[in-house]
Formats: structure tokens, sequence, C-alpha cells
């Protein structure tokens, strides 16, 4: 296994839990696994995005350096310090080949951590505007670019589009929503997330889209939720939005009557150690949410949101969990959760 650049277990002081039990386990570092909360971009290795900035002449924001600020190894003091990264991942890809050229150097990095089958959440807004062509020309270009390196790699994929949170959301889902129809509602498209800034207000009338979309065409719905301290921003993806999954959802784990709502309704969470640590989701003297989690009954998947980013993969996630208290066998359990909870119909 390789070892990681940021060590979260020696943050945590559990060193002992990768040298001991992934050693005495062979198999453990090896067993397959599924990826339900990982972003496109987060997961794109840096020598790949080296070579795209070079071969499309993309200049560096002033003050930016690439080695300092593109990876985020130790906890950050904000969110938006964390997000320092997304100042490069969002000049880029301009030219066709090198979204083909990404889309394989993702799913390598994903082959690599044994993993099966993946959700991958993409910002297709973005990459309409990088490629300068429409949101459906940007979706098929999506779907054939990442179709290839799935199958070359032979992992199982579907595609979440992502939503971002702010006044733009819903003319942004509706712009979505029609490419989808466009390309006549492409299987590739299993599901809707909704991210950003959970500070910034929505638009009224964007969670009933969410729910019409997941009525109509039968998407998933997952919300990032509760990862900045707001526990009703959960409650509301859960009750408003009617999400089938939650985004970390970290502040939940204060919350018995929430807790009690996820459980009751089945609401899975995309719990992402690394990330979350990294963020200051959690804060550095508390322990995980994950262990609140599993006392109150509420289903949960460890994910790597950012793997790239982090300089990890999914099994320094698992590793991470362990090391907030689950058992290697819980992790030998997830490729199953994982299956049960995603969008992919395929799998089941
Ligand atoms: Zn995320």
């Amino acid at each position: 296994m390789k070892k990681p650049k940021y060590d979260v277990l020696a943050t945590l002081g559990r060193t002992d839990i990768r040298t001991v039990e992934w050693a005495e386990e062979p198999a453990a570092s090896s067993f397959k696994r599924g990826e339900l909360h990982v972003h496109m971009n987060g997961a794109i290795p840096a020598s790949t995005i080296r070579e795209i900035l070079e071969d499309e002449g993309t200049v560096l924001p002033e003050g930016f350096n690439f080695r300092r600020d593109m990876a985020r190894l130790t906890p950050c003091s904000s969110l938006a310090e964390y997000l320092t990264p997304w100042k490069i991942l969002r000049l880029f890809p301009k030219k066709r080949e090198n979204l083909d050229r990404l889309s394989y150097s993702v799913f390598g990095s994903l082959a690599e951590y044994q993993v099966d089958f993946v959700e991958l959440r993409s910002s297709l807004l973005y990459l309409a505007t990088l490629q300068q062509c429409s949101p459906a020309q940007a979706l098929e270009r999506l779907i054939e670019s990442t179709g290839e390196a799935a199958h070359h790699h032979g992992i199982r994929r579907g595609l979440i589009l992502t939503v971002t949170r702010g006044e733009y959301g819903a003319v942004n889902l509706a712009k979505l929503l029609q490419a989808f129809e466009d390309l006549g509602r492409p299987k590739d498209v299993v599901g809707l997330d909704l991210a950003g800034d959970e500070e910034v207000s929505y638009p009224t009338e964007l969670p009933s889209m969410f729910r019409d979309a997941k009525n109509r065409f039968g998407l998933g719905i997952t919300i990032h939720a509760g990862e900045t301290g707001r526990a009703e921003n959960v409650r509301s993806a859960v009750e408003v939005f009617d999400a089938d999954r939650i985004g970390h959802g970290t502040a939940a784990g204060k919350d018995p009557n929430l807790l009690e709502l996820l459980a009751d309704r089945g609401i899975c969470v995309e719990v992402c150690p690394i990330s979350n640590r990294l963020t200051g989701a959690v804060p550095p003297n508390e322990a995980h949410p994950i262990q609140e989690f599993r006392r109150h009954g509420v289903p949960f998947v460890i994910c790597s949101d950012n793997p790239a980013i982090h300089q990890n993969g999914l099994a320094e996630d698992q590793a991470a969990a362990m090391a907030e208290g689950l058992s290697i066998c819980e992790m030998q359990l997830q490729y199953g959760i994982a299956k049960k909870y995603s969008f992919i119909e395929e799998l089941i």
C-alpha cells in the first residue's frame, strides 16, 4: 500500500492501525471498493494537471505556487483555504483531447485503489464554458470520455451532475436537465448533486426542481449538507430536496432528532474522513461523528471526495475511518453498502 503524504492516522495518534491491522490482513488493502462521492476535478493527478496546463498554455494565477497550493495535506484554517486548488482546476481542459487524457488519468488512479464502480461528480457547465460548446455537447463529451476510460480500466461508472448553491442554482439546474433531455436521458447520468457554500441561499424553486427530476427521470439526489456546521441544511436536504444521500452531514452528529430522521428514512451519509479533517468540518479536538452514525443506525459509506488534492485514495480514507473507531470488518462490508446505496442500477 502506498504511503500517503498526509498521514491522517498519525495526526489522530493512531499510527498503529495501518501498520498492524492492514498488515495482518494482506487482502484488506486489495479488496474491491465502491466510490460514491468523488469530484472528477479533485481526482486528477498533479502530473496530468501540469501536462494539460502546459499543453493549453494556461498561465497560473498570480501568486499561485503549484507545488505548495495544488495539494491540501494539513488541516486548513478555512474552507476557502482548502479550496485554493480550484483556482487552477477551473481553468482546464479547454481541448477535447485533454478531457480524454484527464479521464484516463482519473480512472487509472481509481483502478490503483481497486475501485470497482464509481459515481463521478462533474460541474458540467464549467466544462461547456471551457470547451466553448453547449451543455449538451459537453455532456456528450463527458459521457464518451469517461465511458471509454472506465471501460479501459474495467470500472463501472455513473455520472452525477453537480449544481452549485447560489442565485443561479435554478437556472443552471434547468440547463443541465435540458442537456440531459437533449441527449435522450442517457442512463450514464445517475444523479444530481448540490454543492457549494452552505451559507449561501438558493432560489426557492430549486428543491422542487430536484424532486421533479427525481420523479420524472429516476435520478438519485445527493446534497452536500452539514459540512460547515449547519444541521438545518441536512434536515432540509431530506425534507425539502427529498435527498437519497447526504454528502458529509457531519453537523448531524450532534443532533439526535436528525440522526433518528436519517436512520428512519434510510438516508445514507457519504462520509469523507480525510476531507473532513482537512476542511475542518470535524475539528482536531473532536471525535468524528461516524461513531454517532453507527450508534443511531444511520447508514454510511466511506468516500474520498478529492483524493488527488489529498494525495491519498479510498484505501487511506478507509484506514482513516478505522482510526476514527471502525473495524476492518466494517471496512470489508463497505463494498456491499456502497452497492446498496449506489444510484447505478445495473450493480444490483
Ligand atoms: Zn464533495
